[in-house]
């Protein structure tokens, strides 16, 4: 028998920031038949999620998807245009950044990890991790490169772990006004299909993507959206691959196939979500994130709560981080709001571990589960014994009542 803890009554609120809840729609297309990954369904299927997925990445060019989580596609897009020994230049955002960089260490590159100095006295909190990217710092470092020892430059776009995005146009311009031949790589895994995203425009080389945030779909599958400049670096990079390899992909991709096994139910998955997603357009999915996020943000102010990015105009449409007070250790908090009210919050990884937790507000969400999301937050605070100036509650409610989605949740009758 499966423990009752296990299956609570009622719905469970998963509020991380991804995985996000998966849709029943898309559940229910997954649930169908495993078919023949050489099979002409398949191929319309592969062809059909290949063109779909461009548009969600706002590129002409080849995207790769991999039967892996998104770590494989960060390995994936630095095996491919790299050699052993490059020169990476990697930029501190938060944990995600952090990994990104460690992995680039342990396959072999030299990334440098460039940051905003000091720390936040008021939080105690590290400034590169309440900020976005400075593109200034890029530019200055690839200036100083004049001999082009740097080989890429590496960004997150939606840092996760703090809920700060990074204006990726304004790296493309640092890159050029250094007139430096880099690549630009970009992490959008937590950002693709919730946060303005453009490949092609914003002059990305690589970008890397997962299927559990805003496409609303399980673990399992992620992407390399791919630019001709970046397949002609793979050309002559000498990292070792053979699975993560974009050559046999891209060739057999364009009969909707590819050259083992691919996951073929997430495939399913995939489909559905595009077409919900491009359905409602991709414009009005990014507008009901921005609207979400900034209700969230409303009940945080309202707490009398930092909310951890600092910088008005990068917040995250995605998640929202709070930094608690000194001394109370938010994962106690965490702990005790999932046990009492079946609701799950985002941990502090890496430097900020315990000062804070995320609220996911992406993906299948609407107005009354992210009001359930704060209650929730709001009860743990008063029973965990901290001091909030006021109801984020009421904030939120009031926000969400004045502030109307742009369409229409339902026809009129
Ligand atoms: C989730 C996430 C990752 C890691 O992806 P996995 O699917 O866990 O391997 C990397 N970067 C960012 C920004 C993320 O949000």
């Amino acid at each position: 028998m499966i423990p009752l803890d296990q299956h609570p009554s009622g719905r469970h609120f998963l509020q991380i920031p991804g995985p996000s809840p998966v849709p029943d729609r898309i559940l229910r297309a997954m649930s169908l038949p495993t078919i023949d990954h050489r099979g002409p369904e398949f191929g319309r299927l592969g062809l059909k999620v290949l063109a779909g997925i461009q548009q969600i990445f706002r590129t002409r060019h080849p995207v790769v998807i991999y039967p892996a989580s998104g770590t494989g596609a960060w390995e994936a897009a630095l095996v491919n245009t790299l050699s052993p020994g490059d020169a990476v230049l990697m930029y501190e955002t938060g944990h995600f950044a952090s990994l990104w960089k460690k992995l680039a260490e342990r396959i072999g590159l030299a990334p440098e990890f460039l940051a905003l100095p000091g720390v936040d006295a008021a939080t105690g909190l590290p400034w590169s991790w309440r900020k976005g990217v400075q593109a200034d710092l890029i530019e200055q470092r690839l200036r100083a490169d004049t001999g082009h020892a740097i080989k890429a430059v590496c960004v997150v776009h939606n840092e996760t772990s703090t809920g700060v995005t990074s204006d990726i146009a304004a790296v493309r311009r640092a890159i050029d006004a250094a007139k430096h031949p880099a690549l630009l790589m970009v992490d959008t895994i937590s950002g693709l299909a919730s946060a303005d995203y453009r490949h092609d425009e914003w002059g990305v080389d690589v970008t890397v993507s997962g299927s559990q945030k805003g496409l609303m779909l399980p673990p399992g599958i992620s992407f390399n959206a791919i630019s001709p400049k970046a397949l002609e670096a793979s050309k002559s990079a000498k990292l070792p691959r053979s699975f993560w390899a974009w050559d046999e992909i891209v060739e057999m991709n364009r009969q909707g196939y590819w050259p083992y096994t691919p996951n073929t139910n997430l495939l399913y998955g995939l489909s559905e979500a595009l077409d919900m997603i491009l359905e409602q357009g991709l414009d009005a999915v990014f507008a009901r994130h921005r609207r979400w996020a900034e209700g969230v943000r409303g009940a945080v102010r309202a707490w009398g709560l930092p909310i951890q990015c600092a910088d008005a105009s990068v917040y995250s449409p995605v998640l929202t981080g709070v930094i608690t007070p000194q001394g109370v250790d938010a994962d106690a908090i965490r702990k005790l709001i999932h046990e009492r009210f079946d609701l799950s919050l985002g941990t502090g990884l890496g430097k900020v571990k315990g000062r804070m937790f995320r609220i996911g507000h992406l993906g299948d969400c609407n107005d009354l589960t992210l009001m359930a999301a704060l209650s929730g937050v709001e009860m743990g605070f008063k029973l965990a014994g901290v001091a909030i100036a006021g109801s984020g509650v009421q904030a939120a409610m009031e926000h969400f009542a004045a502030h109307p989605q742009a369409a229409p949740l339902r026809a009129a009758a």
